[in-house]
């Protein structure tokens, strides 16, 4: 795969990207099981692209700030790949689920253990050893902080409203937490770990901030992360296989079938996308397709790996 990119192709290919796309009718649906997150214009498209050195290039509304919801599972696998390393992996799994992020159906079968750390019950095993294993010193919101340092921008903050709405509306997350410590998964109390995973999916990020977060795994996870996470060359592989594996739901054969990169998607409409050795690519659209993934930034995307020639197969 080539390194530096053609910055002067690559802003032309986004800002064409974003004037098609702020003129698309078919634009998909907000999630609207979180209240808040449904009141959100589906007029929004942004797009940002952080190569490994310099300024991230931006078009459409690459500034406006969107809940990332899911894409913060990333963000809080490094931070506990950080503080346990390979042992968080007697407690979750590294296989697509094929099963919707918030299905119970498979925990059931399988004693309580995740599939991945990209679904639900994953990502709340990976908040509960977070809050496990907090050393003195350590911030009051790690994931928070991790995604602040890496984007080298102190201003991101955790949405009150959208926590808010998740609060009142959680109930099927608590339900699989307490389905989780009833099978020994879970050390923390459930309200506790489920608040805790609510904050960090109620981080509210632009594309600008989200690309240049994701740029470490574009690194090889080095650049800034090297400095605060333990994040080797290896880790930073392995949560990219992840994304491609697990990382855009139940549609992520899909994803890697259309796009070839590392990817991974919230409710809020955004995806973040890993081209290896190149850069990082953040899209938002808050319109969903049928499988939970925003249809422009996922077109988006597509559109901007193949003109780039940036898949990695
Ligand atoms: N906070 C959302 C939930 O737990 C995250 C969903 C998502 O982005 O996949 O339902």
């Amino acid at each position: 795969m080539p390194n530096a990119p053609d910055l002067e192709k690559l802003k032309s290919v986004l800002d064409g990207i974003a004037t098609r796309y702020a003129g698309e009718a078919e634009r998909g649906d907000v999630a609207d099981y979180i209240p808040e997150l449904a009141d959100v214009s589906l007029n929004h498209f942004g797009i940002a692209v952080a190569p490994l050195q310099g300024a991230p290039l931006l078009a459409g509304d690459a500034e406006v700030a969107f809940s990332i919801q899911s894409i913060s599972k990333v963000f809080g696998l490094t931070v506990a790949l950080e503080r346990v390393g390979a042992t968080l992996w007697r407690r979750v799994g590294r296989e697509p689920s094929g099963d919707p992020f918030n299905s119970i159906v498979q925990l059931e079968s399988e004693r309580g253990k995740p599939r991945n750390p990209f679904i639900n019950p994953g990502a709340i095993v990976v908040a509960d050893v977070i809050l496990g294993n907090a050393k003195p010193g350590d911030p009051e919101e790690p994931v928070l902080d991790l995604c602040r340092y890496l984007a080298e921008d102190p201003s991101i903050t955790v949405d009150e409203a959208v926590f808010q709405s998740e609060v009142a509306t959680g109930h099927r997350n608590r339900a699989l937490a307490y389905f989780m410590q009833a099978e020994g998964n879970l050390e923390g109390e459930v309200p506790e770990v489920v608040k805790s995973y609510f904050r960090q999916c109620s981080i509210a990020m632009s594309c600008r901030q989200l690309a240049m977060a994701g740029r470490f795994l574009a690194a090889g996870g080095q650049g800034a992360a090297a400095d605060h996470a333990a994040v080797t060359p290896e880790r930073a592989r392995r949560i990219n296989a992840l994304m491609m594996t697990c990382g855009c739901y139940d549609a992520s054969g899909e994803v890697a079938f259309r796009i070839g990169l590392p990817c991974k998607s919230g409710v809020g409409g955004g995806i973040l996308a890993i081209a290896p050795g190149i850069a990082a690519i953040a899209a938002w659209c808050p319109g969903l397709d049928d499988k939970g993934n925003s249809r422009l930034a996922l077109a988006a995307i597509e559109e901007l790996s193949r003109e780039m020639g940036w898949s990695v197969f």
